[in-house]
């Protein structure tokens, strides 16, 4: 029996610890993403957000989530996610993201404000800090999944002496369930040693494919578990998608802040 597998199960005699994944896995992309910056990209981030860029970026990248309560953004509530219709993954912005109000368009946007080098630094800063969430929160495949349980938070699920729903499941729970304690700075470590493959390169429409990539998890015939129970079975199939997402999220993070912020203008 492995660490991991002794992890997972103290996990589960624990129960659901809250946010354990919102924080460490936007923590993890984001150092993959800092890893990875060019010199002048690096140099650019520092001077926006007046840190080194790794810890800059960890701390900015949970930012999106600490302030939508706030009156002022209420109105970004709705940026952190999109919604299919039952069944197709296909992304039309005139059914999945009305009014612009969905993860892809508000990335798209917050992308076009960081570039803008007439905005101010306390706008370009802000987009800067929402560019590194949305990135993250597009391949928790939940922030793409269907419109009918809303993401999977209308789906109940049993785990350990918890219950949660499948959408808190993967936002809070689900790599403490197979990386136990491992921290951010470690997780990303492991991760970016890795090779990878895919398209990592950011251009104009990709961030819909990768909707549609996360999308395309959620419709694995195993994503919904069987009677809403979460087994160690669940836990091991998931976590290599997990690491996977998180590593694809990170460089793709990287790319985008290279040609945004490194590329001659
Ligand atoms: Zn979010």
């Amino acid at each position: 029996m492995n660490r991991r597998w002794l992890a997972f199960a103290a996990a589960l005699l624990l129960g659901g610890a809250a946010h354990a994944w919102g924080p460490h896995g936007h923590q993890v992309v984001a150092e993959i993403a800092a890893r990875e910056l060019t010199p002048k990209a690096r140099a650019e981030v520092e001077r926006l957000l007046g840190d080194r860029a790794s810890n800059a970026m960890r701390e900015a990248s949970t930012w999106a989530d600490e302030i939508r309560g706030e009156p002022q953004w209420r109105h970004t509530g709705s940026w952190h996610y999109l919604n299919f219709e039952r069944g197709d993954c296909h992304y039309n912005p005139k059914r999945n993201c009305r009014g612009g109000n969905c993860v892809v368009a508000a990335l798209e946007r917050e992308v076009r404000n960081l570039g803008d080098r007439k905005a101010s630094t306390t706008e370009r800063a802000n987009a800067l800090r929402f560019v590194i969430h949305f990135v993250g929160d597009m391949h928790q495949p939940l922030h793409a999944g269907f419109d009918h349980d809303r993401g999977g938070n209308d789906f109940q699920i049993r785990y350990g002496r918890g219950g949660n729903n499948l959408h808190g499941f993967w936002d809070q729970d689900i790599i403490r369930a197979y990386r136990g304690k491992l921290q951010a700075v470690r997780h990303a470590e492991e991760l970016i040693e890795r090779p990878i493959d895919g398209d990592m390169h950011w251009h104009a429409g990709v961030a819909a494919r990768w909707a549609e990539q996360s999308c395309a998890i959620v419709q694995a015939p195993w994503f919904y578990p069987a009677g809403g129970s979460i087994d160690t079975h669940y836990v091991l199939t998931a976590a290599p998608i997990v690491d996977a997402q998180l590593d694809a999220a990170g460089h793709r993070l990287a790319d985008l802040l290279n040609k945004v912020l490194g590329g001659d203008r």
